[in-house]
């Protein structure tokens, strides 16, 4: 059986120490080399798409959350607060949201700025009861790809339109295969804010962004500030879980008082539009440990080429040519410990996709062999067409080991 945790711990990818706590885990150095990679890519896909990044602090003064409506309504997977003295009260935040609602009134703004897309994978924290927490999939403290567009109503639908594009272009760049769209609506039993008409108004907006689209609708899965697309995910255990959502959102721009000045110089109020192209970066290497069974595509492998000398002789040249590829912009590593079949046996272990053989020849006239992570063999070529060869594969993001 497949598990994140296991192959998580094998490839040194996380660490879950009770001593840090649980649902806290750490990143190690390889785990953080394809999170860095998989963060890096988003963002240029969000920057390409007309986002401006921001940051904002993972926690804020309670009377932030109180007007966000989160202590009012979310204050049961929230952390408590935080008291430094009487009238100052701080609260681990639960979302971003209400940091991105500042920034959109840090300054007057004008219906030219619509829509103005505001985007962090920024901290949050929820206070996840600890028999649910596991690996990376339910943790306490998550890294979100967040983002919050401010548009006016009759920019929604292409809005949603074009976050569910970017969704498919990022899944299909991660290997991320979805098990469904859902359509998630106010149920009965919990609390809502915001009036019936807003809520109707932003389900038919959905809808329409949605039509021709196969979707389940799902009752009671609703944020509390409004309706939102679900694209749910399923992990080797058979659990559903959501990956990337879009939400519409009223009450926000309600409570925070968001407006903007209209062609006619009118004050208007924006529609919120909360979107997360891939979830947090925990929830999403979970699902891509395992649905890759730690065999990442090799533009996010932790490391992409191994290089092994075949004796003390070559290692020099093994150590130049890590350097070259690390100058190129590859993750490139030498292992000099033990017989070459145990290093290549450690390497297809690791999942490294390529391993680059430096022998007395190859050392002599600058070539390297290639081993591929599927067994695959390569003459020896020169160095630089090698380098060439996998930087073409990183650049394409392609799951392929050779350029198409
Ligand atoms: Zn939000």
């Amino acid at each position: 059986m497949i598990d994140h945790r296991r192959l998580g711990r094998d490839l040194e990818l996380f660490v879950s120490d009770p001593l840090a706590g649980a649902g806290l885990p750490i990143w190690l150095p390889d785990g953080a080399a394809a999170r860095h990679a998989v963060e890096e890519y988003v963002r240029e896909l969000e920057r390409r798409a007309g986002y401006r990044h921001v940051y904002s602090p993972p926690l804020g003064k309670r009377e932030l959350f109180e007007l966000s409506g989160h202590l009012g309504y979310f204050a049961d997977d929230m952390f408590p607060p935080m008291r430094l003295s009487a009238d100052d009260e701080f609260v681990l935040r639960p979302a971003l949201c209400p940091h991105h609602a500042l920034v959109f009134r840090a300054r007057g703004r004008s219906y030219r700025e619509l829509p103005l897309r505001i985007a962090e994978l920024g901290g949050m924290y929820r206070a996840e009861r600890s028999g649910v927490l596991g690996g990376l999939s339910r943790v306490r403290a998550i890294s979100l790809n967040d983002a919050h567009t401010f548009c006016a109503l009759d920019q929604v639908g292409d809005e949603v339109r074009e976050v569910l594009r970017l969704i498919g272009e990022a899944h299909a760049a991660l290997g991320v295969r979805p098990a469904g769209l859902r359509l998630s609506l106010r149920g009965p039993g919990q609390r809502y804010v915001g009036d019936d008409a807003s809520w109707a108004r932003a389900e038919d907006l959905l809808r329409a962004a949605l039509d021709g689209v196969d979707v389940v609708e799902a009752p009671g899965e609703a944020a509390f500030y409004g309706p939102k697309i679900d694209i749910q995910i399923v992990d080797a255990a058979g659990r559903e879980s959501t990956i990337s959502t879009v939400q519409l959102d009223f009450d926000k721009p309600e409570r925070f008082d968001l407006s903007y000045t209209d062609s006619d110089g009118r004050r208007k109020r924006p529609v919120m539009v909360h979107r997360s192209l891939v979830g947090s970066m925990e929830r999403l290497f979970a699902y891509l440990i395992e649905v890759h069974e730690g065999a990442f595509p090799a533009w996010y492998a932790p490391v992409q080429l191994l290089l092994l000398p075949l004796d003390a002789a070559q290692a020099d040249a093994a150590a130049g040519l890590a350097h070259r590829a690390e100058a190129a912009g590859l993750r490139a590593e030498v292992d000099h410990a033990g017989s070459l079949g145990a290093r290549i046996r450690d390497a297809a272990r690791r999942r490294i996709p390529y391993t680059g053989v430096v022998g007395p020849r190859e050392a002599a006239d600058g070539s390297v062999s290639l081993r591929l992570r599927d067994g695959r063999v390569l003459d020896p070529m020169p160095a630089a067409q090698a380098l060439g060869l996998i930087g073409a594969v990183v650049a394409s993001r392609s799951a392929a080991l050779l350029p198409v």
